[in-house]
């Protein structure tokens, strides 16, 4: 969101370009790839509580559905600008692209505080949404879900008001629903264990036994709890969490270096995420800084709490042992702490390809929606584990044979997939 010092759409740009060099793509297919193929920018009256009207400012970007329909969530946030929702729509595209799921790219957003709105005024904010919008999505168009601030309350006001314009059910218009509503069983689970699948090839790649492995985990929300349940049934040793502590204002690592309890973490967590200190150190944890998990003596690390967390002065952290790092969240690691990596041989998932299992799911939760039939959760994760495996060997396979960093390969895969799409289109 608005940072004024930093344009998350130049930033796309110039990483698409540098792949669009490598990838020798001719200047249309460029033209057409580095902007989005379409814009809506609408205003969205709600009448509020006191009887005032206020005016907001909406936004759908659709960057590429040379693929299929695009794909992307609803941001609700106070500082929100088109650039940024172009940003994440770019993204979006390379990401459904590198699972190779028949999806393109979307993002959308209101220029909104729902901290400051009644339930009532989000709920009109969400009809008026959709009512602007309404020929140009839809399950064969364009399909949204949840993103920051918003949830699955919001995605049911916007299917219902989808439905009530169209006249028929649509429950794959919109994903991020609850179970019982649309919503698909293993979506929880989704992202944390797609993170431990792409992590579980490549140590066999690397001739590494999991069961063999410690590993550092920063963040203890949805992606860090389930990677951590996934790896340690797989056997690996998960050394500590780390989380972000209300109170204090400020986070902390748990660290147990004989192998933390998740259920016993769990236990001892708050509302907001937040792991009490005392009862930690109790159960034997020690309690350490912020940064204490990325020095961990550990041959894995798996950042899923924050970008920016693996920088030029963090990464001089980390253990001589250190072999992997798969990224959970989304741009945890800065080019400079890449070099780094690139100079030591630690060899990267990067964050589009490791946490590709939330959208891969949404996926699933579209194509359950569209047949009206659901699957059970053996068989979503089953699904999900298929196309995690398939993606990392597409893009370790790549790296290998150019002997490129597996996130350039997996910009080189995603890219050449939208580029092939819109030629054998007739686009470019
Ligand atoms: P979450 O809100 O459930 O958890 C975030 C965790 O990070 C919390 O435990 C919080 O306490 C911790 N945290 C916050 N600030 C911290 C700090 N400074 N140091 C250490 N820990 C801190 O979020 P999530 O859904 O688990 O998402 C985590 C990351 O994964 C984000 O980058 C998100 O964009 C990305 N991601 C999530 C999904 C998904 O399906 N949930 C999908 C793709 C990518």
């Amino acid at each position: 969101m608005a940072d004024k010092s930093f344009n998350a759409f130049k930033m796309a740009q110039q990483q698409f370009d540098g792949v669009a060099e490598q990838l020798g793509l001719d200047p249309g297919t460029r033209d057409l790839l580095r902007n989005p193929l379409r814009e809506y920018h609408f205003s969205i009256p709600v009448k509020m509580d006191d009887g005032t009207v206020k005016v907001f400012q909406g936004f759908r970007v659709q960057h590429n559905d040379s693929r299929g329909p695009c794909k992307g969530g609803i941001r609700f946030h106070p500082q929100e600008t088109i650039d940024t929702v172009k940003a994440l729509a770019t993204w979006m595209t390379w990401k459904c692209a590198v699972v190779d799921i028949p999806l393109g790219g979307g993002k959308g957003g209101v220029i909104c505080d729902p901290h400051n709105l009644s339930m009532r005024e989000q709920e009109q904010i969400c009809r008026g949404w959709v009512r602007q919008v309404v020929r140009n999505v839809g399950p064969l168009q364009d399909v949204p879900a949840p993103d920051v601030m918003t949830n699955a309350q919001h995605m049911i006001w916007m299917m219902d008001e989808y439905e009530k314009l169209t006249g028929a059910k649509y429950p794959g218009f919109i994903t991020g629903k609850p179970v019982g509503m649309g919503g698909s069983l293993g979506r929880t689970e989704a992202t944390g264990f797609g993170v431990i699948y792409t992590l579980r090839e490549a140590l066999s790649e690397l001739g590494i036994e999991i069961k063999n492995t410690s590993a550092a985990f920063q963040g203890f929300g949805n992606v860090s709890q389930y990677a951590v349940r996934l790896y340690q049934e797989y056997g690996g040793k998960a050394v500590c969490v780390s989380c972000w502590d209300q109170k204090d204002n400020k986070s902390y690592t748990f660290i147990k270096k004989s192998g933390i309890d998740l259920d016993e973490l769990l236990g001892i967590t708050d509302k907001f995420g937040g792991i009490d200190k005392a009862k930690a150190k109790g159960l034997g944890y020690e309690v350490a800084d912020a940064e204490a998990w990325i020095g961990q003596d550990v041959d894995i690390l798996v950042p899923a709490a924050l970008e920016n967390q693996i920088n030029a002065e963090t990464v001089q952290k980390i253990s001589a042992k250190m072999k992997v790092v798969a990224e959970g969240a989304n741009g945890p690691t800065t080019p400079e702490a890449d070099e780094v990596f690139k100079k030591k041989n630690i060899f990267v998932i990067p964050d589009f390809l490791a946490n590709a299992g939330g959208v891969t799911c949404s996926y699933f939760e579209q194509v359950q929606c569209n047949m009206n039939y659901f699957w059970t959760k053996e068989e979503v994760l089953s699904k999900l584990d298929n196309v995690m495996t398939a993606a990392f060997h597409a893009v370790y396979g790549l790296a290998k044979q150019k002997k490129a960093f597996m996130r350039d390969a997996a910009y080189m895969i995603a890219v050449a997939r939208v580029a092939e799409a819109c030629r054998l289109r007739g686009w470019v």
